[in-house]
């Protein structure tokens, strides 16, 4: 099988090609045209001869997720529903913020965890993706933004939280991190890369690995027994060994671990939540996060009032911790924090798709990503 050029580091890439009998320096065009210029038809590598671009072809593919279906919520953002090769499909969102453009990538095609919250859960897990479909997603997604929306648009930030546990496919995202960082090409701060991961402990265990990006832990509970009774994986990481883990992920001067915590009404907003939250986090080592449950078709759990949602972070600053509200984005279009699924319902879609195009028109002047 040929590899994928949106699967190596520039590094792997000089050597690969220099194995295949093409200049080293090529690799440096090939990470302008990909990761600079977003230009995805190798007709256009102006600058690498015709015989170069067959010989590369003889030994590497290309292969872009195709963006079967996009979105736009009244708030801006955008999902991408995206097609691999095989057929299987991710969604990608797009989120406009004050001073940033987020992408939020997926990691697998469903997940293996099965937290009870989470629409992308019920789906199991299908596969991991590849390296470069997790890259591809990034590139497919900015080329989509450029050609049809602004040709200046570029993610300043990505979040690893889409579908799938991304510590799951450790290696390819490992790598795709490596990738989005390279600075001959993307170049992204490693501070603004955020990994969620919902506690697989060996893997938290491996994060030095990584590049120093940002780690989020989903929390949900300082209670064994409801953290259980929300994540089965709770059963085998309970929050001893957890916490054992986190201690071990390097953490450079000033930065801190977030903890994402999914507020359901009558569930984890009580005030013995709180005491078990300010116990068992350091204060100066963590941020809060709290996420407002959000809802979806078949549900179980409801989101709290507004007023129960500010009373509960406020009670976490009164204690000294830093502690910060989600806002909920993408809800109509269901590409808010675990809406994500990829089995969709064509009709629901195709009604869903009639309403933004409406959306999408009335807002095409007005819209823009800054
Ligand atoms: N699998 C990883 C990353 C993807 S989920 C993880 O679980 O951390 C990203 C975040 O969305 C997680 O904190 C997850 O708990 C949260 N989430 C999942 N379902 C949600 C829902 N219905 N409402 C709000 N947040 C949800
Ligand atoms: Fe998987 Fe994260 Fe959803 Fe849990 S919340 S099922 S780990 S994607």
């Amino acid at each position: 099988m040929k590899l994928d050029l949106l699967s190596l580091t520039h590094l792997e890439l000089k050597e690969q090609i220099k194995g295949k009998g093409i200049a080293g320096y090529i690799a440096d065009q090939l990470y302008h045209w990909l990761y600079r210029a977003y230009q995805i038809d190798p007709e256009k590598w102006t600058n690498i001869s015709k015989a170069n671009r067959d010989l590369l072809f003889e030994s590497f593919s290309l292969h872009l997720p195709q963006v079967i279906w996009q979105g736009l919520s009244k708030d801006g953002t955008r999902k991408f529903l995206l097609k691999m090769q095989d057929g299987q499909t991710v969604e990608a969102v797009a989120l406009p913020g004050r001073n940033r453009l987020s992408i939020c990538l997926s990691s697998q095609v469903g997940c293996a965890v099965g937290c009870r919250f989470c629409h992308t859960g019920t789906q199991g897990l299908k596969r991991h993706l590849s390296t470069a479909e997790v890259v591809g997603q990034y590139v497919a997604v900015t080329h989509w933004l450029q050609t049809q929306v602004n040709s200046e648009l570029k993610f300043s930030n990505i979040v690893y939280m889409g579908q799938g546990e991304p510590l799951h496919n450790f290696e390819n995202v490992k790598k795709a991190t490596e990738i989005f960082v390279e600075p001959k090409g993307i170049g992204l701060g490693q501070r603004r890369i955020t990994l969620s991961t919902s506690g697989l402990v060996p893997q938290i265990k491996r994060l030095h690995e990584f590049p120093p990006i940002n780690f989020a832990i989903s929390l949900h509970s300082a209670h064994n027994d409801a953290r259980t009774a929300l994540m089965p994986i709770n059963k085998v990481y309970n929050l001893e060994k957890l916490f054992q883990a986190i201690q071990t992920i390097p953490l450079k001067a000033h930065r801190r671990i977030t903890y994402e915590y999914l507020l359901i009404d009558d569930f984890n907003d009580r005030p013995e939540d709180i005491i078990a939250l300010a116990k068992l986090l350091k204060r100066s080592e963590s941020k809060i996060n709290i996420i407002p449950f959000n809802e979806y078709p078949g549900a179980i759990y409801k989101r709290p009032s507004d007023e129960k949602i500010a009373w509960f972070c406020h009670q976490l600053n009164d204690r000294g911790f830093t502690c910060t509200v989600r806002t909920t984005k993408g809800e109509d279009i269901l590409a808010a924090c675990g809406q994500l699924k990829s089995e969709y319902d064509k009709v629901n879609l195709w009604q869903e798709d009639q309403q933004l195009k409406v959306l999408s028109e009335k807002k095409k002047s007005q819209f823009s990503f800054t």
